[in-house]
């Protein structure tokens, strides 16, 4: 099974797009996870709680985009050199649908199945 160039240049565009929005959001993610100065006068304690929890759920989103975000380069990669679209693992074909629904899909269903349970 052959990948159409309009298939291909559709997912690198998504792809660009992608990296474009993720770079942007593990910025904010980053910024807003940085440890911060909280002014003890102003802020009573429920509301310090409060900060911590944000910044801990932010902490968390970070790495969940990094994450994303590493994969997203890695697909743009593998666009580039005629390898989009072929599992990283197995060298089986991806399923075209769960490429459209995520174009940073690098292994097949079964090799992403292993790689999770693991
Ligand atoms: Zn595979």
């Amino acid at each position: 099974m052959t990948l159409s160039d309009e298939f291909l240049a559709r997912q690198g565009d998504e792809l660009a797009a992608l990296k474009t929005r993720l770079t942007e959001e593990l910025a904010f993610y980053k910024e807003a996870s940085a440890p911060v100065t909280l002014d003890q006068a102003q802020v009573g304690r429920l509301s310090r709680i409060d900060a911590i929890g944000q910044q801990e759920m932010h902490k968390a989103a970070a790495v969940q985009t990094e994450q994303r975000l590493r994969r997203v380069v890695v697909a743009l990669r593998k666009l580039e050199s005629g390898d989009y679209g072929w599992c990283d693992q197995c060298d089986e074909a991806i399923e075209p649908k769960r490429l459209e629904a995520q174009p940073e899909v690098i292994f097949c269903l079964r090799c992403q199945g292993a790689s999770e349970a693991q």
